[in-house]
Protein backbone atom coordinates (compact mmCIF):
# COMPACT_ATOMS: atom_id res chain seq x y z
CA UNK A 1 0.00 0.00 0.00
CA UNK A 2 0.93 3.66 -0.60
CA UNK A 3 1.22 5.76 2.26
CA UNK A 4 1.77 9.72 1.66
CA UNK A 5 3.08 11.71 4.29
CA UNK A 6 4.89 14.78 5.23
CA UNK A 7 6.67 16.01 8.70
CA UNK A 8 7.06 19.65 9.67
CA UNK A 9 10.90 19.93 11.74
CA UNK A 10 12.97 22.22 12.66
CA UNK A 11 16.82 21.68 11.09
CA UNK A 12 19.82 23.50 11.92
CA UNK A 13 22.14 21.75 9.30
CA UNK A 14 23.44 18.98 12.48
CA UNK A 15 20.09 17.60 13.61
CA UNK A 16 16.56 17.44 12.65
CA UNK A 17 14.19 17.89 15.46
CA UNK A 18 10.23 16.70 14.28
CA UNK A 19 7.56 18.82 14.89
CA UNK A 20 4.37 17.20 13.34
CA UNK A 21 3.88 14.26 11.02
CA UNK A 22 0.44 13.68 8.76
CA UNK A 23 -0.03 10.34 7.02
CA UNK A 24 -2.49 9.10 4.20
CA UNK A 25 -2.70 5.65 3.69
CA UNK A 26 -4.48 4.54 0.66
CA UNK A 27 -7.37 2.79 2.42
CA UNK A 28 -7.97 6.05 3.77
CA UNK A 29 -6.62 6.20 7.21
CA UNK A 30 -4.71 9.17 8.40
CA UNK A 31 -2.26 9.63 11.13
CA UNK A 32 -1.31 13.25 12.31
CA UNK A 33 0.82 14.38 15.64
CA UNK A 34 2.33 16.56 16.92
CA UNK A 35 5.70 16.23 19.07
CA UNK A 36 5.69 17.52 22.33
CA UNK A 37 9.40 16.88 23.08
CA UNK A 38 10.03 18.92 20.38
CA UNK A 39 12.63 22.07 21.24
CA UNK A 40 9.67 24.16 21.21
CA UNK A 41 11.32 27.02 23.05
CA UNK A 42 13.95 26.97 19.74
CA UNK A 43 10.66 26.90 17.36
CA UNK A 44 8.81 29.01 18.96
CA UNK A 45 11.86 31.89 18.26
CA UNK A 46 12.57 30.68 15.11
CA UNK A 47 11.45 33.30 12.45
CA UNK A 48 10.46 31.56 9.78
CA UNK A 49 8.95 28.21 12.00
CA UNK A 50 6.93 30.42 14.61
CA UNK A 51 5.34 32.29 11.22
CA UNK A 52 4.24 29.58 9.00
CA UNK A 53 4.30 26.40 11.02
CA UNK A 54 3.40 27.38 14.73
CA UNK A 55 -0.01 29.03 13.81
CA UNK A 56 -1.20 25.62 11.91
CA UNK A 57 -0.90 23.74 15.13
CA UNK A 58 -3.81 23.06 17.11
CA UNK A 59 -3.89 23.65 21.21
CA UNK A 60 -1.14 22.15 23.49
CA UNK A 61 -4.53 20.66 25.46
CA UNK A 62 -5.49 18.82 21.69
CA UNK A 63 -4.92 14.90 21.88
CA UNK A 64 -3.12 15.41 18.90
CA UNK A 65 0.37 16.76 20.79
CA UNK A 66 1.82 13.28 21.82
CA UNK A 67 5.14 12.28 23.15
CA UNK A 68 7.44 11.36 20.95
CA UNK A 69 7.69 7.41 21.95
CA UNK A 70 4.30 7.51 21.58
CA UNK A 71 4.07 9.22 18.18
CA UNK A 72 6.73 6.05 17.38
CA UNK A 73 4.21 3.25 18.77
CA UNK A 74 1.49 4.80 16.64
CA UNK A 75 3.37 4.80 13.53
CA UNK A 76 4.75 1.59 13.39
CA UNK A 77 1.23 0.26 14.33
CA UNK A 78 -0.14 2.62 11.14
CA UNK A 79 2.09 0.53 8.95
CA UNK A 80 2.23 -3.15 11.07
CA UNK A 81 0.82 -5.88 8.92
CA UNK A 82 2.06 -4.24 5.35
CA UNK A 83 4.72 -6.12 4.22
CA UNK A 84 4.58 -3.72 0.58
CA UNK A 85 4.39 -0.34 1.73
CA UNK A 86 5.73 2.53 -0.40
CA UNK A 87 6.48 5.29 1.09
CA UNK A 88 5.63 8.95 -0.70
CA UNK A 89 6.59 12.79 -0.10
CA UNK A 90 7.33 15.54 -1.73
CA UNK A 91 11.04 16.90 -1.42
CA UNK A 92 10.69 14.33 0.91
CA UNK A 93 14.72 13.55 2.03
CA UNK A 94 14.24 15.00 5.13
CA UNK A 95 10.96 13.56 6.27
CA UNK A 96 12.17 10.49 5.17
CA UNK A 97 15.15 11.27 8.08
CA UNK A 98 12.48 12.89 10.87
CA UNK A 99 10.92 9.59 9.95
CA UNK A 100 13.11 7.19 10.83
CA UNK A 101 14.28 9.06 13.49
CA UNK A 102 11.73 8.34 15.51
CA UNK A 103 13.08 4.78 15.76
CA UNK A 104 16.55 5.65 15.89
CA UNK A 105 19.12 4.95 13.61
CA UNK A 106 18.79 3.23 10.18
CA UNK A 107 19.14 -0.21 11.60
CA UNK A 108 16.34 0.69 14.00
CA UNK A 109 13.49 0.67 11.33
CA UNK A 110 10.40 -1.21 12.13
CA UNK A 111 10.30 -4.39 9.50
CA UNK A 112 7.65 -3.46 6.87
CA UNK A 113 8.68 0.49 6.92
CA UNK A 114 10.75 0.99 4.02
CA UNK A 115 14.44 2.81 4.50
CA UNK A 116 13.72 4.98 1.50
CA UNK A 117 10.72 7.19 0.48
CA UNK A 118 9.90 7.65 -2.85
CA UNK A 119 9.70 11.48 -4.39
CA UNK A 120 6.37 12.92 -6.42
CA UNK A 121 9.33 15.66 -7.09
CA UNK A 122 11.40 12.77 -8.75
CA UNK A 123 7.90 12.13 -10.59
CA UNK A 124 7.85 15.30 -12.20
CA UNK A 125 11.33 15.39 -13.28
CA UNK A 126 10.52 11.48 -15.12
CA UNK A 127 7.52 12.35 -16.58
CA UNK A 128 7.74 15.84 -17.58
CA UNK A 129 4.27 16.70 -16.05
CA UNK A 130 4.66 19.69 -14.20
CA UNK A 131 1.09 21.01 -14.08
CA UNK A 132 0.12 20.02 -10.66
CA UNK A 133 -3.17 20.71 -8.78
CA UNK A 134 -3.03 24.05 -6.59
CA UNK A 135 -3.01 22.83 -2.77
CA UNK A 136 -6.63 23.39 -1.54
CA UNK A 137 -5.92 22.92 2.45
CA UNK A 138 -3.34 24.93 4.59
CA UNK A 139 0.12 24.85 3.51
CA UNK A 140 3.14 23.75 6.12
CA UNK A 141 -0.06 21.63 7.97
CA UNK A 142 1.46 18.10 7.98
CA UNK A 143 -1.58 16.27 7.65
CA UNK A 144 -2.96 18.87 4.62
CA UNK A 145 0.42 18.63 3.04
CA UNK A 146 0.72 14.74 3.23
CA UNK A 147 -3.06 15.14 1.29
CA UNK A 148 -1.61 17.08 -1.10
CA UNK A 149 1.40 14.63 -1.86
CA UNK A 150 -1.84 12.24 -2.90
CA UNK A 151 -3.25 14.89 -4.88
CA UNK A 152 -0.26 15.21 -6.79
CA UNK A 153 1.03 11.92 -7.05
CA UNK A 154 -2.43 10.31 -8.19
CA UNK A 155 -2.78 13.76 -10.91
CA UNK A 156 0.74 12.52 -11.97
CA UNK A 157 -0.10 8.67 -12.54
CA UNK A 158 -3.36 9.35 -13.82
CA UNK A 159 -1.76 11.75 -16.18
CA UNK A 160 0.06 9.30 -17.59
CA UNK A 161 -2.98 6.30 -17.91
CA UNK A 162 -4.34 8.21 -19.66
CA UNK A 163 -1.27 8.98 -22.22
CA UNK A 164 -0.92 5.60 -22.04
CA UNK A 165 2.77 6.45 -20.77
CA UNK A 166 2.89 4.02 -18.07
CA UNK A 167 5.95 2.55 -18.97
CA UNK A 168 7.99 6.05 -18.40
CA UNK A 169 7.77 5.64 -14.15
CA UNK A 170 8.90 2.42 -12.41
CA UNK A 171 5.82 -0.21 -12.65
CA UNK A 172 5.23 -0.12 -8.76
CA UNK A 173 4.71 3.64 -8.28
CA UNK A 174 1.95 3.42 -10.86
CA UNK A 175 0.56 -0.30 -9.77
CA UNK A 176 -1.88 1.15 -7.23
CA UNK A 177 -3.67 3.42 -9.65
CA UNK A 178 -2.89 1.60 -12.28
CA UNK A 179 -4.89 -1.24 -10.89
CA UNK A 180 -7.46 1.05 -9.59
CA UNK A 181 -8.69 2.29 -13.08
CA UNK A 182 -7.91 -1.05 -14.79
MG1 LIG B 1 4.80 20.39 5.16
Amino acid sequence: MKYFYDTEFHENGHTIDLISIGIIAEDGREYYAINANAQWRIINQHPWLSENVVPHLPEPSSPEWKMKWQIRDEVAAFFAGDDSAQLWAWYGAYDHVALAQLFGTMMDLPKGIPMYTNDVRSLVDFTGIDKLPKQSGTEHHALADARHVKRMHDHIVLELVAREHIGVVPIRAIQGVELRNG
